[in-house]
């Protein structure tokens, strides 16, 4: 028997591969699995080469091949292995996050049986027996057969026994074949009639299937402000590219608005063949749909940032919607954007690509002016339709309640009259941050993490935001006694509870995390809304995004003003998204919307920014001044974290890891730590990180290279645990 030798990459935090041998049947390709002895525990792990001699000198044998065809083709792991290089994270964890949950350990790729019948037509002789018959003329028309999965869904659970009964006659016979992995049911008889694009959109298309055209397509960025009908472009966009039998990649940010989505697609598309990739579905069926993707089978693949990674032998195209979203980085663990990478695939695949976004990544928009995007911009809501009008209300001096100002509560009555729908957006759920004593100043913080505790009163609990630990309210301040505990501040929570009673007749819907835990809460709650009844809405984040609401006319936005005098670079571009995005939920059918912005800081710059010039004049004006201070896009920064159970534990280690490298750290670098992060204590473990910024891009990857290598020979105490971030985009 043959003897091959395999090079494997493992799912562990081990930068390096193992080298085994196979003997057995079958032949082993590079992408596919592999079952092996690691240690003393068994694993799977992926065959990434195929080596012709191996330094190892006592090989093991691999226990088992688990795949007979390669998992993941060659571009497919050519891009992760870039992915790996470029985020200076371990192959065989990037492998691992690329994978299905299901196909992680032993699972193999479900096949099927196709039927087919094994002589000419002869059913005839089945007339006494309907059910065979009706089977038997099924199969007869189609010459190369029938899978299994097909015939169950055309003929019921009886279909195995008349199968039986058919092949016992050896009238038809069957072979192994690839399983269907995605059902007819979803597919539609008849495309819905279409909409009339507008000037401004067939204008965009026009403008992105010339540059599809092109050999090695530019990626376009599709800045189109919130209602201006950016999903219509991406549909006519990708036809073409369905028409020749290729597949089509869609990343969103947020599960929650693909259901709307996927119809808009299948209702265009009435034949395709679409799947969802995402992490709330079942194993299973996420399996299913990512093997749809993997073997061609699916013609449209929806997915949230993981899907990025998912093999598709003939895409086609790619779209990135809400480009700008902060979900499509993964914050933990492999540290990846999702958008970023989409682009290094499109590039080496030579496909187009589009991302879209009515309020662009800065990254995205610098990419533009220095030549690298073509930029297309919509700038009108189609009919009717306008943008809201955006108002500041001032609240100096005004008597808040929960946060709310007399202006504010009145339009709200108003527009709940007039039938239509409005919005009280504050984006911190429950129902008060802090919880103290007013006596002796005690606050209930979280013996976990330097932070408050929010008050959720349904619960009677106060709850840690960031490690979830919780705790029964108890009557009296622990400290002093006191039984009159107060509140400060407000939540998503305590705005339902104080609007219930300012507008007793209104119907109140809140959207949080709290309120939409169960399965189908959200759905349900968006159903009950757009059914279009007076309806007053509060929520949080969940509610910024996507979501398209035809009869809210008005949308009041609280608690700004801590971002205006923000630390981080990017304060004011995400404020700027998060009003933007709130306000575009307005007036998005024929009615007029406004919005109601209510500050302590009415003169702001910030907004007379906003107000007067837009999304571009923040964006124009923010690069400008973080060109001037040289932080990113115009430098490139990484930031490595670490943590442990004692301060100095992780202080230290990050500063032996700046000084192993310092003597190679070119002028040209600037080296910020190591420093707390800024919530030094989190779920009992000390953070602190090394923020270091360089001009040159290269100089960044090769410290990051040296200091994974060098972080092998420093003392790790206190179950230290670091990361490398590149193009960190959260400092916390
Ligand atoms: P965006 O994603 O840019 O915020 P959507 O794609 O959700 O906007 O479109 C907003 C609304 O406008 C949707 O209800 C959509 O059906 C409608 N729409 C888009 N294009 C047209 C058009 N050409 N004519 C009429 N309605 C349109
Ligand atoms: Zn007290
Ligand atoms: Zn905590």
């Amino acid at each position: 028997m043959a003897h091959t030798l395999l090079r494997v990459a493992i799912p562990r935090p081990l930068f390096r591969f193992y080298d085994y041998y196979y003997e057995g049947e079958g032949i082993p390709q590079i992408g596919s699995r592999v079952r092996i002895d690691f240690g003393h525990t068994e694993m799977t792990g992926l065959i990434i080469e195929l080596p012709k001699t191996s330094s190892v000198e006592e090989l093991k044998p691999v226990l088992k091949l688990l795949d007979k065809v390669p998992l993941i083709n060659a571009a497919t792991l050519k891009f992760l292995r870039w992915a790996a290089n470029y985020y200076h994270h371990p192959l065989g964890e990037v492998i691992q996050n690329a994978l299905p949950v299901a196909l992680r350990a032993t699972r193999q790729i479900p096949t099927s049986l196709k039927w087919h019948i094994t002589q000419t037509d002869q059913s005839e002789t089945l007339k006494n027996a309907p059910k065979q018959q009706a089977l038997y003329e099924f199969l007869c028309e189609e010459a190369v057969g029938i899978k299994e999965e097909v015939l169950k869904q055309k003929l019921g659970t009886s279909y195995k026994n008349t199968l039986k009964q058919l092949s016992k006659k050896a009238l038809i016979a069957s072979e192994i074949c690839e399983a269907e992995f995605i059902m007819p049911t979803t597919m539609l008889d008849n495309a819905t009639a279409r909409l009339q694009l507008t000037k401004e959109q067939s204008d965009c298309v026009e403008q992105i299937k010339g540059i599809a055209n092109s050999d090695s397509p530019m990626p376009v960025l599709l800045h189109g402000i919130t209602g201006s009908g950016k999903t219509e472009i991406y549909l006519h966009a990708i036809e073409p590219t369905l028409e020749e039998a290729k597949q089509v990649l869609i990343l969103v940010p947020e599960i929650g608005l693909t259901p709307q989505l996927t119809q808009r697609f299948q209702y265009f598309f009435p034949k395709a063949k679409i799947v969802l990739l995402h992490s709330k579905l079942a194993n299973i069926e996420r399996m299913n749909a990512w093997l749809a993707a993997q073997t061609g089978q699916a013609d449209i693949i929806i997915g949230t940032r993981s899907a990025v990674f998912t093999p598709i032998p003939r895409l086609g195209q790619i779209i990135i919607d809400e480009e700008h979203d902060a979900s499509l980085k993964q914050q933990e663990g492999f540290r990846y954007h999702a958008r970023d990478l989409a682009i290094k695939r499109a590039h080496d695949q030579k496909i187009p690509i589009i991302i879209g976004s009515a309020t662009p990544s800065l990254e995205s928009y610098y990419n533009v002016q220095s030549g690298r995007y073509h930029y297309l911009l919509l700038k009108k809501r189609p009919g009717a339709r306008v943008q809201p009008e955006v108002l500041l209300q001032d609240v100096r001096g005004l008597p808040l309640e929960a946060g709310l100002s007399p202006p504010l509560i009145k339009a709200i009555k108003a527009h709940l009259e007039a039938g239509n729908q409005a919005m009280v957006f504050l984006n911190r759920r429950g129902f008060a941050p802090a919880l103290y004593c007013p006596q002796c100043g005690w606050h209930a913080q979280c013996k976990s993490c330097d932070a408050n505790m929010t008050y959720h009163a349904h619960k009677q609990k106060v709850i840690c935001h960031h490690c979830d630990y919780e705790e029964t309210v108890k009557p009296a301040c622990p400290d002093c006694g006191n039984t009159h505990i107060s509140t400060k501040g407000q939540g998503t929570e305590r705005l339902e509870h104080t609007l219930q009673t300012q507008l007793p007749n209104s119907h109140i819907v809140r959207i949080d995390r709290d309120t939409t835990q169960q399965k189908h809460a959200l759905t349900e709650k968006l159903k009950v809304v757009n059914a279009g009844d007076p309806v007053l809405l509060i929520g949080t984040q969940m509610l910024a995004k996507g979501h398209d609401f035809p009869n809210l006319t008005l949308v009041g936005i609280l608690d700004v003003d801590q971002s205006l005098f923000s630390t981080d670079f990017r304060a004011w571009e995400k404020l700027a998204q998060l009003v933007i995005q709130v306000s575009g939920r307005a007036g998005r059918a024929e009615k007029k919307g406004t919005v109601i912005l209510q500050t302590s800081q009415p003169e702001h710059p910030f907004f007379h920014t906003l107000l007067t010039g837009g999304y571009l004049a923040i964006a124009n004006q923010s690069l400008q001044e973080r060109k001037n201070w040289h932080f990113p896009p115009y430098a490139h920064q990484m930031l490595i974290r670490a943590n442990a159970a004692k301060q100095e534990h992780a202080s230290n280690f990050l500063q032996d890891l700046k000084d192993s490298i310092a003597e190679h750290a070119s002028t040209d670098c600037i080296l910020l730590g190591p420093a707390p992060s800024p919530m030094e204590k989190r779920n009992n473990r000390y953070r602190f990180q090394l923020l270091i910024t360089a001009k040159n891009r290269k100089q960044l990857h090769q410290m990051a290279q040296e200091m994974t290598i060098n972080s092998e020979n420093i003392k790790k105490r206190g179950g230290l645990r670091w990361s490398i971030d590149i193009d960190p985009i959260d400092y916390s």
